[in-house]
Formats: structure tokens, sequence, C-alpha cells
């Protein structure tokens, strides 16, 4: 196994060394640390045993750093917040749209424990909603009960980066008085949409409810779904990307029930609440929020959890939706001539290149490469086509190289191919060097060269060669 579970105190925190960033944590955990408003779920009778004056707030970046203030290393049950993660295994199980057709995506409005379905499809509205949380386990593959948690509590651990535990306790008190939990169960029974292992899906449902985390952990979840489904603390890959992003659309839209809209507006980050006190909050690309505070307001979110989330999302301008226009991706633009390699040729190279001073195209790109990036890349190529025989990207500045610019390039490259211009990739990172080398796609033998230099020399003995030809 590649995987390395690290302990609770695990990865680089720098609580003891205050920066920027832990000093606005210590500042918004002591601002609201005398707000007593809420009251602790005590519908799990068990739960209302937690103290309502823990206070807990970590965050840890994409990249595996932690932050933490206060009691974020204090044990509580995760409660709703394994719904949006049980979702990520129930989308690697089956795939989505098997899962699509027994649990929607569409928010209800309604609050976490509401009992109605959408009545066109019979399914419940969402995965987030506990309708919806107990088709999703239902959907978890295993062979009975502790097989089916163990493939669950494993998938927690990797999230959180370390071995998790459950609190029986919890888990007994939820069992005996969830009701309401088992007439959803049986509605769903009812309406077909789980099979016959009704109690044994509850008990699982119970089991991963009263998984016990931190909200540092907590945070760390959050991170590995801010990093595409790898644990930055471990480097374990835990979800795929396809299924994070799934899961993120469902947290974004209903992870916060009937105040989703309302959170969406003014936090604007994929979240997720539970009746423990705890909330994750992910900021893609970027980081994860835990937090910890039992009392609840009427909706079932931590109520500090709430407050310390907007002032986070403000003060550090996380909105997802606060808009980060593409930064330029053309650093500079030249014709070989204009450098300075052609002196290395002796005088009879020199004179067959002296004709053709501006045939070899230039771009030195900066930055990641996505849609908006390539196409304005492309815009520029497509402005200056007719005047060149050779294109050379110089990437060797370049950072993350997405799908949507891959696919691009190649269809740069044909049609460049077509037109019997050579397009030449310098110094791009190995790693897209191999995603770009996918199988099918043709890529002649002289296209990635290791610098702008290597690649211009290749393109001057072609016209060298072409000059004596002719
Ligand atoms: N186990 C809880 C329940 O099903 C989870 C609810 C929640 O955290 N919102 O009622």
């Amino acid at each position: 196994m590649d995987e390395r579970i690290a302990s609770p105190g695990a990865g680089r925190s720098v609580t003891d060394a205050p920066g920027p960033v832990l000093a606005v944590l210590r500042d918004i955990h002591q601002r609201h640390l005398a707000d007593t408003s809420g009251t602790v779920a005590s519908y799990i009778p068990e739960l209302a045993t937690a103290d309502p004056a823990l206070f807990g707030i970590a965050l840890a970046t994409a990249d595996g750093h932690l932050y933490e203030v206060g009691d974020a290393g204090h044990c509580f049950t995760i409660q709703s917040i394994s719904k949006p993660l049980v979702y990520g295994l129930a989308l690697a199980d089956h795939g989505r749209a098997f899962v699509l057709s027994k649990v929607g995506v569409e928010p209800s409005g309604e609050a976490f424990n509401s009992i109605i379905f959408d009545e066109r499809t019979n399914r419940p509205f969402n995965p987030m909603v506990n309708a919806g949380a107990i088709a999703t386990t239902a959907l978890i593959r295993g062979d009975g009960l502790a097989a089916r948690f163990g493939r669950v509590r494993a998938l927690l651990s990797a999230f959180a980066g370390r071995e998790l535990e459950m609190d029986e306790r919890v888990f007994l008190s939820e069992r005996e008085t969830g009701h309401r939990n088992r007439a959803i169960a049986w509605l769903e029974r009812h309406f077909g949409m789980i099979d016959e292992r009704l109690d044994e899906h509850l008990d699982l449902y119970f089991q991963q409810c009263a998984v016990l985390v931190t909200a540092r952990d907590l945070a760390v979840m959050a991170a590995t779904l801010a990093n595409a489904g790898r644990n930055p603390l471990t480097g374990r890959r835990v979800l795929a990307p396809e299924h994070v992003r799934d899961v993120l659309s469902v947290m974004h839209s209903c992870g916060m029930y009937d105040y989703a809209g309302e959170w969406s507006f003014s936090v604007g980050l994929p979240a997720k609440s539970g009746v423990g006190g705890g909330i994750i909050a992910v900021l893609p690309g970027q980081l994860g929020i835990g937090t910890f505070s039992p009392p609840l307001d009427d909706r079932g979110n931590s109520h500090r959890g709430i407050r310390v989330c907007e002032e986070l999302s403000d003060r550090f301008d996380l909105h997802v939706f606060a808009v980060h226009p593409p930064a330029t991706v053309i650093r500079q633009q030249y014709r070989d001539g204009e450098g300075c390699f052609r002196h290395r040729r002796n005088d009879s190279e020199q004179a067959a290149l002296a004709g053709c001073a501006t045939a070899i195209a230039v771009y030195e790109l900066q930055g990641d490469l996505y849609f908006a990036t390539v196409e304005r890349l492309l815009r520029a190529v497509q402005a200056e086509f007719p005047d060149f025989a050779f294109l050379i990207l110089d990437a060797h500045r370049v950072g993350r190289i997405d799908s949507s610019a891959r696919r691009l390039l190649t269809m740069l490259l044909e049609m460049l191919a077509a037109a019997g211009k050579p397009l030449l990739l310098a110094g791009f990172p190995e790693e897209a060097v191999a995603q770009l080398l996918q199988p099918g796609e043709a890529w002649p033998a002289d296209t990635f060269f290791a610098s702008a230099e290597t690649a211009l020399t290749w393109c001057e003995d072609r016209l060298i060669a072409g000059g004596s030809d002719g």
C-alpha cells in the first residue's frame, strides 16, 4: 500500500510560530469565543452531552500546511459531514449515471431530516439530506455490515490522513432513537430505491455518522477535496478528480440544507455541516476549512461555525465566484534572427539563414495553460499564421496544463501539420509531455525539445538544408 497514515499531530503545523494567517485565525477565534448562541443537538441523546464551550478552527492548504486554533484537536462525531465523502465512494463504486438514478442533485430547500421525495422520480432530492444520504449509503458495496463499514471507515481515514475510530455510544444512541431515519428508509424501500437489507443500511449510515474526527481532520478532508482528491499530507489519492467535482457540486448547492442558498451567496464555498457541530468548507485548488462548535442554529448548522466561515471568506476573499481574470500567457514573442543563437553558425550557414530571418516564430509562455489562456495564445498565433514556417512554444515557465489546453494544443498541432508548418514544444514539463502523448494522439517524433534553443537549432537546420537543396 502506498499510503502513509499520519498521526493526529502530523503535517507541518506552524502553531508555534504565528504568521499573518494564524494571526487572523486567532483573531476570529477570539472574537467569537464568547458567542453562546445556538443549542447543542439532543435528538440523538448521546450528542446532548457535548460541551457547548468547545470551539476549534483549522485551515489546511491544498499543499498540506495546517493552521489551527482553539479546540481543533478535540474529537466529536462527524455526522452529516460523512455524507459528501460517502457519496464520493458510491460514485466510485457505481459510476455517476447509476448513482443519479437513485439520488438526485436538486437542492430541496428542506431541513436535513425532511421526509419529502421528488414526486416525479421517487428519488430523494440530493445526497446531503438524510433521505439522500441513506440511499447513498445503501449503495456502498461490500459483504455484510462489518466489511462495508470497513470500507467507509477506510475512506474517511484516508481523507483525514489518519486512522479514525467510531464512537460506539453515539452509534447505539442514534440506532435506538433514529425512528425518523428508519421511516425514511422504509419509504425508500417502498419506492424501490433501496434493497431489502434495510436494517444493515441504517446501521451503516448510523456508524458512518458516529466516526470521530477533529476540526483538524475536517480541514485535511476539505483540503483533500481542494486538492482534487489527493490527500496533501499523505500524498495518497482518495477519490478521482471527476468524483470530487460531483461531490463539490452537491456540497455547493445542498450542503447547508435550507440555508444552502444564503450560504453560497454570503460565504461562497462548497460546504457541509454536521449536527455534531462540525463544518467543512472547500476552496478548490487552494484550501480546506474545518470548524467545530457544538451549539447549532435552528437549521441544524453550527452557529459559530457559520460565523467563522463567513468571516474567513470575507477577510481572505475566498468566495468561489470572486473573479480572478486570467494572467498574461505570452511573456514574450520573437522571431529567430532577433534571437542570439545564429552567431554560432558558420558563414555559409548564416548566409543560408539570412533570407529567412522571420520564418521561425517563438512564443515564450508563462503561468497555467487552460481554456482562457490557450485561447488567447491561439488568437495570437492565428494572426501571425501567414508569416511563419515554424512555430515554437517555449513552456519552461508554464505551470499546470489542463485537459482543455491539451486538447486545444493537439488541434493546433494538427492544423499546423496540415499547413506543413511544424509545431515544436520546448521546455514542456515532463508530466505535460506524458499527458500530451496520450494513446491515439500521433505527435511527430520531432515535437518535444528540452529548450527553445534546441528547438530553434532544429528549425534552422531544416532551413539550411532546404536552402542548399533548392
Ligand atoms: N446522524 C444524523 C441524522 O441522521 C446526521 C444529521 C446531520 O448531521 N445533519 O440525523
